[in-house]
This record gives C-alpha cells, sequence and structure tokens, in this order.
C-alpha cells in the first residue's frame, strides 16, 4: 500500500476533533488494506511496531532525528537546529526541507507502508556496535524519498510524537465497521484484544480468518491477557447482594499486580499494564519454578514487601522500591517480596477463564506448593455482613487496604471491571473513601507565584468506557512542588494539540490542550454537583470534586483507560451520601 494514502490518513485524523469522524476516517483506511499489512497501519497509529507487551519501541532521540533530517535533505545540522528552534516540531521541519527539495528532484521510488513499517521495525531491533549508524541511515532512506508531508510523520513516529491520541476502543470500532459492516462488533474484537493485548495481532486475524477466527481467540503463554478489574462497593450489603447472598472475600494486598507466565523452566512476569518485567523479580522468578507445581500456567497474585519477624506489610513505597532498576538484588534482600497469588486463568493447555471462581480458586491452590514465597491470598467464604465486616476488620488491623470480594460463580472476565470482583477500602474521616486516578486532559497557565512555572494547575477527567471519552470532573492545582510542576509542564508540552481532543467532553476551556495520556492519583473532600464539569451529566449538571490535591505524581503503571470511570465516580458519589446519613458501616 502507498504510505501517501496513510500520510493522508493520518493529516485527516489531526484535523478532527469528532470521536465518530476519527472512526470513520480510520475505516476507510482500513477498507485499502489487506491480512499482509493492516497490522502496519495499527501499530504506525500507535507509533510502535509491535505489541507494547514485546518491549519493541522505536524510540530515537531528537539528535539522531536531526542528524538524519541533515543528511537526507543536504542541510547542516546548525540548519536544521535553527529551523527546530523557529518551527517548533522536527515533522514539519522535514516537510518544509522536503517540499524545498521536491522542486528540484525529479524522480525517486515512491515510499509504501511495508518500507516505512520495515525500516522501522529495523530501527526498533537494531542492537550491537553500529547501531546507532543503522538506525540513522534507515531513516534517512525513508527521508529521501518522502513526499513532504510523508515526511512529517516519518519524523514524528520514532520521536513518539504522532499525537494521534487514537484510542484501543477507537481503532477496534474502525477495524469493527470497516471489515464488519458494523461498529458494535467492536465486542467481539474486544475481547479477543483481551486475551492477546496485541491489536495488530486480532486486527490480522480478523483480516485472514473473520469474525470466527477472533471468536476462537483463547489466553496463550508468554503473550499477556488484559487484566479483570474490580468494581468498588459503597457498603458491605451491596457485595452480598450483587454476589447473590454468598461470597469470597480476599485481603486487599496494595502491593504490585504480577501476572506470571510458566511454561517449563521459562517464566514471564507482566506488570498490571502488561509489560515485561521479569528482570526485576529474580525472587519470584526461582520461586515459581520451584513452588509451582504445573507445566503450563498462567496465574496472577500481589507481590509486596513483608516483614516475616513481625508479620506486617511494608507500604507501598517500600515495595516499589523494586522499580529503580539497579539494586533489584539488594532490595529482593533487604525487603524480601511475598507473591499472594489470587488467580489463575490457564493451565497445561486448558483456558480456566469460562471456569467459575470457585474452581479456579481450587486448581490454584493445588498447583502452589508450601513454601516461603508464592502462597494463596488469605480468604474467607461469606455468607453474612457480620463474616464480612469481621474479615475486612482484621485486615485493616493489620495495615491493608481493604478486601476484594469476589462471585463465587463468576467467569474471569478479562480486561472488564465488572461486578465479579468488588473491592471495599477503608475509608478515612472527611475525605472520599478512595482516591481516584484522573486523566490529564490540559493544563492552565497559573498565576501569581505561579505564572513563573507556566502552569499552574491541571483539568483532570475520568474515563467513560461507554463512548470511549474523557469527562471533566475537577481542576487540580495543589498537591505538586514547584519542581513537579515544572516537570510536569515539560511532559505536557510534548503532548499539547491546538484544540481540544476529540475524545474529551468538556464545557470549560483548558489554556493549553493535551492528548489524554497521563494519569494522576488525586484525593478530595467531597463530590459534589456542578455545571461546570462533564462528569455524570444529567443535562444540567455534572460531577465535580471539591478540594481536589494531588497525591501522586504521573503514575508510569496507569495509561488513560485505566483511570477512574464514570460508573465508579457515581458510586462514590453515592457512597458519600451513605456516610452523610450516618450508615456507620461505612464510616470508618
Ligand atoms: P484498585 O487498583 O484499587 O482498583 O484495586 C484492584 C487491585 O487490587 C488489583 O488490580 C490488584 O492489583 C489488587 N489486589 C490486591 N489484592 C488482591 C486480591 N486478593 N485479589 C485481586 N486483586 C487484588
Amino acid at each position: 500500500m502507498e504510505f501517501r494514502l496513510v500520510a493522508d490518513t493520518f493529516q485527516r485524523l489531526e484535523k478532527t476533533s469528532e470521536r465518530l469522524e476519527l472512526i470513520s476516517i480510520l475505516a476507510s483506511l482500513f477498507s485499502h488494506a489487506d491480512a499482509s499489512n493492516v497490522h502496519m497501519i495499527v501499530y504506525l497509529l500507535q507509533g510502535r511496531v509491535s505489541a507494547p507487551y514485546t518491549g519493541i519501541e522505536i524510540g530515537l532521540g531528537e539528535k539522531l532525528v536531526e542528524e538524519a533530517i541533515s543528511r537526507a535533505f543536504g542541510v547542516d545540522k546548525g540548519e536544521v537546529e535553527r529551523l527546530y528552534k523557529e518551527l517548533g516540531d522536527l515533522g514539519i521541519v522535514a516537510e518544509r526541507l522536503a517540499s524545498h527539495k521536491r522542486q528540484m528532484t525529479l524522480f525517486s521510488e515512491p515510499l509504501t507502508l511495508e518500507r516505512v513499517y520495515g525500516n522501522f521495525y529495523r530501527i526498533a531491533t537494531a542492537s550491537g556496535e553500529g547501531a546507532t549508524e543503522t538506525k540513522v541511515r534507515l531513516l534517512v532512506d525513508l527521508l529521501k524519498d518522502a513526499e513532504p508531508l510523508e515526511a512529517r510523520y516519518v519524523v514524528r513516529i520514532p520521536l513518539g510524537r504522532l499525537r494521534l491520541g487514537i484510542g484501543d476502543a477507537t481503532i477496534l470500532e474502525a477495524l469493527a465497521l470497516s471489515k464488519l459492516g458494523d461498529r458494535a462488533y467492536r465486542e467481539d474484537l474486544e475481547r479477543a484484544y483481551n486475551y492477546v493485548s496485541d491489536l495488530g495481532h486480532v486486527a490480522r486475524l480478523l483480516f485472514e480468518e473473520g469474525l470466527e477466527g477472533v471468536r476462537n481467540v483463547r489466553p496463550v503463554v508468554g503473550i499477556p491477557i488484559r487484566p479483570a478489574l474490580a468494581q468498588r462497593a459503597s457498603s458491605l450489603e451491596e457485595i452480598l447482594q450483587k454476589t447473590g447472598g454468598e461470597c469470597a472475600a480476599e485481603a486487599k494486598y496494595d502491593g504490585f499486580r504480577l501476572q506470571i507466565h510458566k511454561k517449563g523452566s521459562d517464566v514471564w512476569i507482566f506488570s498490571r499494564r502488561l509489560e515485561n518485567m521479569t528482570g526485576l523479580f529474580p525472587d519470584i522468578t526461582s520461586a515459581v519454578l520451584q513452588q509451582v507445581d504445573a507445566e503450563e500456567a498462567i496465574f496472577e497474585g500481589e507481590a509486596i514487601a513483608y516483614n516475616e519477624e513481625t508479620g506486617e506489610f511494608y507500604p507501598f513505597q517500600v515495595t516499589i522500591q523494586r522499580k529503580r532498576k539497579y539494586g533489584v538484588e539488594k532490595a529482593a534482600e533487604e525487603y524480601p517480596l511475598k507473591l499472594f497469588a489470587f488467580d489463575i486463568v490457564f493451565l497445561n493447555g486448558e483456558d480456566l477463564t469460562p471456569r467459575p471462581y470457585s474452581e479456579r480458586r481450587e486448581i490454584l491452590e493445588s498447583i502452589i506448593k508450601p513454601g516461603d514465597t508464592v502462597v494463596p491470598s488469605e480468604r474467607i467464604v461469606a455468607r453474612s455482613v457480620k463474616e464480612l465486616r469481621d474479615f475486612f476488620e482484621s485486615c485493616v488491623e493489620r495495615g491493608l487496604e481493604g478486601i476484594i470480594a469476589k462471585d463465587l460463580k463468576a467467569p474471569y472476565i478479562a480486561g472488564a471491571r465488572k461486578w465479579a470482583w468488588i473491592k471495599y477500602k477503608r475509608v478515612m474521616k472527611s475525605q472520599l473513601s478512595d482516591t481516584l486516578d484522573l486523566v490529564i486532559v490540559g493544563y492552565y497557565k497559573g498565576r501569581g507565584k505561579r505564572a513563573q512555572l507556566g502552569i499552574g494547575g491541571i483539568l483532570g477527567a475520568v474515563y467513560d468506557p461507554s463512548d470511549d471519552t474523557f469527562k471533566t470532573v475537577a481542576k487540580v492545582g495543589s498537591g505538586f512542588t514547584e519542581e513537579q510542576f515544572v516537570e510536569l509542564k515539560n511532559l505536557l508540552d510534548e503532548i499539547a494539540i491546538p484544540h481540544k481532543h476529540p475524545r474529551v467532553v468538556a464545557r470549560i476551556d483548558a489554556d493549553v490542550w493535551v492528548e489524554p495520556k497521563y494519569v494522576i492519583t488525586v484525593l478530595a473532600d467531597e463530590i459534589t454537583r456542578s455545571p461546570n464539569h462533564t462528569a455524570a451529566w444529567d443535562g444540567e449538571r455534572g460531577l465535580a470534586l471539591r478540594f481536589p490535591r494531588a497525591v501522586s505524581f504521573v503514575r508510569e503503571d496507569k495509561g488513560p483507560e485505566d483511570a477512574t470511570t464514570v460508573e465508579e465516580l457515581v458510586e462514590m458519589y453515592k457512597q458519600q451520601k451513605h456516610v452523610k446519613v450516618g450508615e456507620g458501616e461505612d464510616s470508618y
């Protein structure tokens, strides 16, 4: 396929501020693709060449890209730098230089999608001596033959600055519309995607085998499955009511969620965001090999630093020290982790996701041999509020966050927040029962002292899965240090866009709009009704946070679709009412 078509489409997507239009523009691009190249479009749309879990990233730094531009267009590097300062976007610099060159050269080999993707793949995987030179050469090769508009994207892709902000759901809907004639088939595609976490693979399967092939997708050892998520309950009664009067309740550990895959003597460990983190957990890897009695398995657990002597759990900050890569061995010695295994989705060739939780749990317990590191999560089966409350209180006393109740009959629902899992956390006085994870959709320049920083607050939104949009709920201006504000501004300027993003629904303006990408955690005093915010809009008012303050910097472990959902916000709003009318049950 001609790359020209892809570049034209990218340009149209950039100019669009309507979500349905994004879908139809994309669907029309997909209608030109076939089974051999549809995955290339899907990956390039996301600025990648492979599924995120593979860890294969194009990532070229600005300096190398400038070098390639200078060589491709025969201008010196100083000139490229000067143009970059003037135009603020290396993509536009390349576009401009390509259009000058166009007037001079007569013919070149037109770029194809296959060639662009192929070069980027080779850039992403080049390694060893001479890799840097190889990468620059591969980029020069593309730029030399690029039309001006193509050059814009050939430069933005490796810099990770495509800024199209196309979400997974939008791609799935466009594929469904293009290949199956109806956006509603997104559900089937999403189900497959939840099992293999690879949009490119799902797209190719759809083109090769149609709907049938997509419906037959099962979990595969070595490929992460998108994790099941928990709903939030406002009372223990609600938990019993949602689970039919009987449920399991497990301790809720505040650690790292790990998805562990084992095949013979190979072990893979994936994070909640499906990054391969095997290298960070050598202790857990060897414990899995010793303690897990299965040839092939995919199971999940929460890893948390634990003091064997006192029986206490360390706070999350201690557990997370692992993320600083150097010192893995040292951290493993000082703060050994325990892995509380809580679910299993695949065992020796069998997909366990359709089986009820009670059976999966039995199977999980049967394959864990006694040992110090891997243990099944603590749990009870409860039939009354009293049993749930007693267990909840004993967990809180030991410094745990609360409990996660599980519907005994529910299948494992990959990638979705359903009532199969229900969390119930301890509540602090005069605060909301829980923090919220907000997506930053814009920022404000700041007044007074903040004016110097150039940023005084952000506009935060919650996620609405029903239409794949982000709806605003608060302006957040406190909780960040000055240094954090400066760092935040730098991050946000990288993803600034000239107009409100098509997936953002807002009634107020931001000074600078950004692509919905970064998530922060906030705490607030109260949720109130407000005509300014669009979350849970009832025709006149939406929901807003009172006195919101950031309690985290940008969350590395959460993407925009992992933010608090509108539904959860509404639950929290209701829960706070409960607290007010004095249902002591909720006010821990
Ligand atoms: P939250 O992140 O507050 O939505 O809570 C859900 C998270 O709790 C899961 O993603 C897990 O990381 C964590 N978790 C801790 N203990 C358990 C457990 N026993 N079962 C399931 N999830 C757990």
